[in-house]
């Protein structure tokens, strides 16, 4: 069910949940401002979502309200995460889903980064 990207942040969703350690992730990544850790339903043969440590609802909160440092932080990680998973030469593609048309389902923003074959069109028409 898609969320409403304004909404307040729910301190029980499942990323904020990974983020505390009570349920477990394929984790590939962390520092100060960020993690990372494979997609459980994986859409390429790579599939790392990449979130803030910040509760940030999506995108739209994110860049409206988060410091300079934690953005800062979060679009280094997502390049070297990229970069350390081997995809630079290759190529990779990033999305943040945000709100309804998007079809956001959980409501802690995440960065997609998806890779390791031809990922096709931007969109389906
Ligand atoms: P979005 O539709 O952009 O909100 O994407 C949510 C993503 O989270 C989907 O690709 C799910 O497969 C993924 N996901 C949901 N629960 C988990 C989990 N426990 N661990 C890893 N990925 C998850």
């Amino acid at each position: 069910m898609p969320i409403d990207a304004t909404q307040p942040y729910d301190e029980n969703n499942i990323f904020a949940r990974i983020l505390r350690d009570e349920i477990p992730s394929r984790k590939v990544y962390e520092d100060e401002h960020a993690m990372a850790f494979h997609d459980i339903n994986p859409l390429a043969p790579t599939h790392i979502l990449v979130i803030p440590k910040g509760p940030y609802v999506s995108w739209d909160d994110f860049s409206a309200t988060a410091s300079d440092g934690e953005i800062a932080g979060l679009v280094r990680a997502v390049g070297k995460i990229a970069r350390d998973a081997g995809l630079v030469e290759s190529g990779y593609r990033l999305l943040a889903n945000t709100g309804p048309n998007s079809g956001q389902e959980v409501p802690h923003l995440h960065v997609h980064v998806f890779g390791g074959r031809p990922l096709g069109p931007m969109l389906a028409r």
